[in-house]
């Protein structure tokens, strides 16, 4: 308990357990919430940090656009 800064529901407060989810391609964990089902997982968080960050972020096609326009 306690282990994780995430243990907790941004929602409602609540208690977050640890899961196993099955995405289309991979598996991973993520976290539930117990209370209002609430669901956090790493690419979810990853992306939480990267626009505090302020980092935009690129769907691949349009990393795949600019990288046209690099070697053009
Ligand atoms: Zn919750």
């Amino acid at each position: 308990m306690g282990k994780s800064p995430f243990s907790r529901c941004s929602r409602c407060g609540g208690n977050m357990v640890q899961e196993i989810f099955f995405g289309p391609t991979e598996q991973f964990t993520g976290l539930k919430c117990v209370i209002c089902g609430e669901v956090i997982d790493p690419v979810i968080l990853q992306n939480r940090e990267l626009m505090r960050a302020g980092h935009v972020l690129l769907l691949p096609k349009e990393r795949g656009a600019a990288a046209e326009y690099i070697h053009a």
